[in-house]
């Protein structure tokens, strides 16, 4: 018997992609984190966790605990950096808060109009790649939290028993 191999789909380019015109003249793809800072509420707020990459609290801050907001005993959730392959990738942690809903709302305000549920399409196609890595990336660290909980318990146990 011949065994079949499913051939993999290559993956396809993201050149192929909606692009908008932006209230100041440029591009989607030409904004920056300072673009999209404008219409972060606590942008003052920030922590930078590197170069390029910030902790905010999240755009909507209904879906978090004390509405993301330190001032109110919240953690932000929110990170906004610049990608490989994208000025600016937006992601909250909390999955109440999906990529697409993030982006139409920065969308909405960076070209000034509001912007209808198609977006979830058109930039799911191009941030495929780049949420498939974080998608890893959170797994990875769940795993990490896991392994350490696990072997911070055993520790806590083996101390415990040599008392
Ligand atoms: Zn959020």
């Amino acid at each position: 018997m011949k065994l079949k191999f499913k051939t993999e789909k290559p993956i396809e380019s993201t050149e192929v992609k909606t692009d908008y015109v932006c209230l100041n003249g440029k591009t989607l793809s030409e904004q920056t984190i300072n673009d999209y800072a404008q219409f972060i509420p606590k942008w003052n707020e920030r922590e930078e966790v590197r170069d390029d990459c910030y902790l905010v609290s999240c755009v909507q801050p209904q879906n978090h605990e004390h509405n993301d907001d330190p001032a109110l005993g919240g953690e932000p959730s929110m990170i906004i950096s610049k990608g490989n392959n994208h000025n600016v990738v937006v992601h909250c942690r909390n999955y109440s808060c999906p990529d697409s809903v993030i982006l139409q709302y920065f969308l909405s305000r960076l070209i000034g109009e509001e912007v209808p549920m198609f977006v979830k399409q058109a930039p799911k196609r191009e941030l495929t790649a780049e949420e498939e890595r974080r998608i890893m990336e959170q797994k990875n660290t769940d795993r990490m939290n896991k392994k350490y909980n696990k072997s911070l318990s055993r520790w806590v146990e083996a101390n415990r028993r040599s008392r």
